[in-house]
């Protein structure tokens, strides 16, 4: 398969004040000093994007969100739209974590309809999608994720610029991690179900590894066969960290 060039994004999650903007301000200048051989993302809070954003400014870091609303506005008390989201100068989203899959219980056509929303408002989608523990040992992973990508991905995708991330959701936070066959063996599955869905629009986008990467394991994980980047929790806090992550990319 062909393969764009790889992502390398932080999710920051519900982590990070004003005071944080420093290691942002600290990767931004290493990466200026140094550019990655990768494209570098921070997803940080909804409530530090737009002064996060004035921290990257001419700098090569992308900039997201870490989810949106499906609708463009109304009353939705809480929640931010993807236009909201372009307003403070976001141009990537990521979307149907197992966070928010799990603890909002946000289905697959719900993540459909975020990315559609997303599409529209020129936001590029990182979609999520991976197994539990309970379904890892039944066996299932490859059957779970083909299914999550078949009803989370939208036909309108095709075409457009948008990664996906298999997060194996005993991986997250948990420094555990699959072991290089197993992350082969579902992203090879993951880039098949992305081609049954989108045909030659599966071929290229992206498919990052997500779940307890860190500077010690990230060469070996970004080396694997269809890994074209990875998408980090954790290790994306810390500046020092996260460009232990992008170097080895
Ligand atoms: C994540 O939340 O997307 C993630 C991969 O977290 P961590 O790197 O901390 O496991």
């Amino acid at each position: 398969m062909k393969q764009s060039v790889k992502l390398v994004a932080g999710n920051w999650k519900m982590n990070g004040l004003g005071a944080s903007l420093g290691e942002a301000e600290a990767l931004a200048q290493a990466l200026t000093a140094q550019p990655a051989n990768c494209r570098v993302a921070l997803c940080p809070p909804a409530t530090l994007i737009e002064r996060m954003g004035r921290t990257l400014a001419d700098s090569a870091v992308e900039l997201g969100g870490q989810d949106c609303h499906a609708e463009k506005s109304g009353a939705f008390t809480g929640s931010v739209s993807a236009q909201m989201l372009v307003d403070v100068g976001a141009s990537l989203v990521i979307l149907g974590h197992s966070e928010r899959r799990a603890g909002f219980g946000e289905t697959d056509a719900d993540v459909a309809a975020k990315v559609e929303a997303a599409l529209a408002a020129g936001l590029e989608p990182i979609i999520c999608i991976g197994e539990t523990l309970a379904e890892r040992e039944a066996g299932q992973a490859v059957e779970v994720v083909s299914r999550q990508v078949a009803g989370s991905l939208p036909a309108s995708l095709a075409g457009k610029a948008f990664a996906v991330a298999y997060e194996p959701v005993w991986a997250i936070g948990t420094g555990l991690t699959p072991t290089l066959e197993q992350i082969e063996e579902v992203h090879v599955a993951v880039r098949a179900a992305m081609v049954t869905r989108l045909g030659q629009g599966g071929e290229t986008a992206p498919i990052l590894y997500g779940g307890s990467v860190k500077p010690s394991n990230a060469a070996e994980i970004l080396a694997v066969r269809e890994v074209g980047g990875a998408l980090v929790g954790g290790a994306s806090l810390k500046a020092d960290d996260f460009l232990g992550i992008i170097r080895a990319a």
